[in-house]
């Protein structure tokens, strides 16, 4: 099958978060961008910072506004999405808040969609690309997905407090740069393609120039952020890739759409051996694997593989578990990266289960 295949859409498009924010401390400022937007906010905590935020909340929110505030349960299910909507109705809430990692912040962008408040987003992680989008993923009570709700817009606000980033630990920020990597090349891909973007559209040429924009940035300050993370040194390279990971990541893939590394990212997680292994470290091997089918130049490939041994990212098959990876593994993966439909077909090249499965044993 070759791409192209859903390219009917005349229509160019991009989006962005309504306003995006980052620096050290800023979450001192949460009340009072909150106050913009509603009086009486409904903040739900990741639990994993449950114990750490609270205070500093209720400090940044004091004489402000009227905060409600919930511990998430740690699953983005739609159990816990009906439970905190029901929750912001009690308390009449007028905005929901998100803060700490990926499912606590979709379950925010969840809850509030149903009531149709502002939503604000405040990452305290920057393991991936999705803080920024109007996605989220929604799982079932076993721990598997259930499906992507796209949602008309973006989120209103995503506040970054680039000190709070810089206390997580540092393998969340190499995640985060896995998942960056992919934006460019898969954003490449769409354009060379002619494939829409996740809202179904093409992407406006600013949606290549961010992409490029985020490889750059990850080539530039990579290393020199991982070292400032490492020693809980935030300076200027950190600042650089946490805009890189959540900022520029996310309008790239956004706007610009995916293709083969996300598709092997979901090939992969049909292996147990690889759930102990983060989004961004699967989905890097998922960027070799896509070069390896674009036929990219070795110089390019290289580099990008270079980036991620320097980074500590993983560049194998054995890196995310799987040791001597058998037929049938290997078909596994291929055969859920390539099923009809899929974003693979966004390559400019043609995509066969055979193709994938053999880029695959040259990552072994
Ligand atoms: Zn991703």
């Amino acid at each position: 099958m070759f791409a192209g295949n859903q390219n009917q859409s005349r229509m160019k498009g991009a989006r962005f978060p309504g306003r995006y924010l980052q620096g050290q401390n800023a979450l001192q400022h949460l009340g009072q961008e909150i106050s913009r937007f509603g009086q009486r906010p409904l903040l739900i905590i990741d639990r994993g910072v449950w114990e750490i935020l609270q205070e500093p909340v209720r400090n940044a929110c004091a004489n402000l506004v009227d905060i409600f505030i919930e511990r998430h349960a740690g699953d983005c299910t739609k159990q816990e999405i009906a439970r905190l909507q029901r929750h912001a109705q009690q308390c009449q809430a007028d905005v929901v808040v998100g803060l700490g990692g990926g499912k606590a912040l979709d379950t925010a962008k969840a809850v509030a969609w149903h009531l149709a408040t502002p939503n604000i987003i405040v990452p305290t992680i920057a393991a991936s690309d999705a803080p920024c989008s109007a996605l989220a993923v929604i799982y079932r009570e076993d721990g598997s997905v259930d499906h992507d709700l796209f949602l008309p817009r973006n989120p209103d606000l995503v506040l970054v407090d680039s000190a709070l980033i810089a206390q997580a630990p540092a393998r969340f920020l190499v995640a985060g740069m896995g998942d960056a990597l992919a934006t460019f090349c898969e954003a490449e891909a769409c354009r060379l393609s002619n494939s829409n973007n996740s809202f179904g559209t093409r992407g406006l040429p600013i949606a290549w120039t961010i992409a490029r924009q985020c490889l750059d940035t990850l080539f530039e300050f990579g290393e020199q952020a991982l070292a400032e993370c490492r020693d809980q040194q935030p300076g200027e390279a950190l600042e650089r890739i946490i805009e890189a990971n959540i900022l520029l990541s996310g309008i790239g893939f956004e706007s610009g759409g995916v293709a083969a590394a996300h598709a092997i990212h979901h090939g992969l997680c049909e292996l147990h051996e690889t759930h102990a292994y983060l989004h961004g470290e699967k989905v890097a091997v998922g960027v070799l694997a896509e070069l390896l089918l674009q036929q990219a130049s070795d110089e390019f490939y290289q580099r990008v593989k270079h980036f991620c041994i320097a980074i500590g990212l993983p560049v194998s098959l054995s890196q995310l578990g799987i040791h001597h990876a058998t037929p049938e593994q290997l078909s596994l993966v291929a055969e859920r990266a390539c099923k009809p439909g899929e974003i693979i077909y966004n390559e400019a090249v043609e995509i066969t289960p055979e193709r994938v499965i053999r880029v695959l044993q040259q990552l072994a």
